[in-house]
């Protein structure tokens, strides 16, 4: 049985609202959100992050998901996509997830002002 949160979240046994779902990912709202829109796509596989084994047609769904998470929460004027790899990046849960963020302006720096 594996004891990762998003693995249970994509079997359903978390259950969760989602944004966005199909055979290969499932998109969900944060539950810590850090802007008025913060939806994670996560793929169904477990995958501890971006550098990773992934196929390509996970990939491909990666990339529908995020745009179609834009489109249902729309994200008309833009967004930001996150994806943290590792300690220094501060990945916290390790399965990989994008963070896909928007619905007010992000500003133009990557990271917050030190
Ligand atoms: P990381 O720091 O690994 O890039 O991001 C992990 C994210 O997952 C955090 O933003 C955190 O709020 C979110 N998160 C952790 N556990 C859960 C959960 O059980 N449900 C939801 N919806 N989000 C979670
Ligand atoms: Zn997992």
């Amino acid at each position: 049985m594996c004891d990762c949160i998003f693995c249970k979240i994509a079997q359903h046994e978390i259950p969760v609202e989602p944004v966005y779902e199909d055979d290969q990912v499932i998109a969900f709202d944060d539950m810590n959100p850090q802007a008025p829109v913060h939806t994670l796509v996560v793929p169904k596989v477990h995958v501890q992050d971006i550098t990773g084994n992934l196929e390509p047609e996970t990939l491909v769904s990666l990339h529908k998901a995020i745009c179609e998470v834009g489109i249902r929460k729309g994200l008309t004027q833009g967004l930001r996509v996150i994806s943290n790899a590792g300690a220094d990046a501060g990945q916290t849960v390790m399965h990989l997830h994008f963070h896909v963020l928007g619905g007010t302006s992000l500003g133009e720096g990557l990271l917050p002002e030190v």
